[in-house]
């Protein structure tokens, strides 16, 4: 963790607030389409969406190579919904939302094709951690991750404390949860599942 190329924009802890910490390739931004397209033109291959039903579905080499180009640019991504700006600006709003990736983009260019898209710093998140070190992210301190990697459930069994909103698609579907792990088909899901369980709270506390 102290090895990670972690850049705190700004971190305030507040009672009742809860620490976020969103994915932004396959969660945020759509990833895999761009991604997909790149390897089918560089490849000659016809891989569909549908078709990636493994974590490590692509040839390792060949990933890395598609791997390095599609994040050399990533203003060319666009967000997997349109409304993912609001739907973040609501969370950020209630509790301390936090970008958090692996992913190997640059600083600068990942953060301007973030406010390009409508997400910015202050607003609809507070921090944004580029972790380069492999630390799982369960390490971390949030409480709560939305995700798309499978390789997720297993740290979460093992830390029962911490929650995971697993978001679906053909690489995790088949992956069995445990009960700190729920899989959400889409930001309305998960922002559903937030004000559920706070609207749940606010009347239990009133019988
Ligand atoms: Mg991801």
């Amino acid at each position: 963790m102290k090895e990670a190329d972690v850049i705190v924009l700004k971190t305030i802890r507040e009672e009742n607030q809860m620490r976020i910490a969103i994915d932004l390739d396959g969660v945020i931004w759509d990833f895999q389409s761009r991604f997909m397209n790149l390897y089918n033109q560089e490849y000659n291959e016809n891989i569909q969406y549908e078709d990636m039903i493994r974590w490590d579905f692509y040839p390792k080499k060949r990933w890395e190579h598609i791997y390095k180009r599609a994040t050399k640019q990533p203003y060319k991504f666009s967000l997997i919904d349109i409304a993912i700006p609001i739907y973040m600006r609501i969370l950020n709003l209630r509790h301390k939302v936090s970008i958090l990736t692996h992913g190997n983009y640059p600083v600068l260019a990942l953060k301007d094709s973030l406010e390009k898209l409508g997400i910015e710093v202050g607003r609809e998140y507070n921090e944004l951690i580029i972790d380069h070190t492999g630390t799982p992210k369960t390490e971390f301190d949030f409480d709560i991750f939305i995700d798309d990697n499978p390789n997720m459930i297993n740290e979460c069994m093992i830390r029962s404390q911490k929650f995971l909103l697993l978001y679906n698609h053909p690489w995790n579907k088949n992956s069995v949860l445990p009960k700190n792990v729920i899989r959400v088909y889409n930001w309305s899901d998960i922002i559903c599942l937030f004000f559920t369980k706070e609207l749940n709270e606010h009347t239990e506390g009133k019988k």
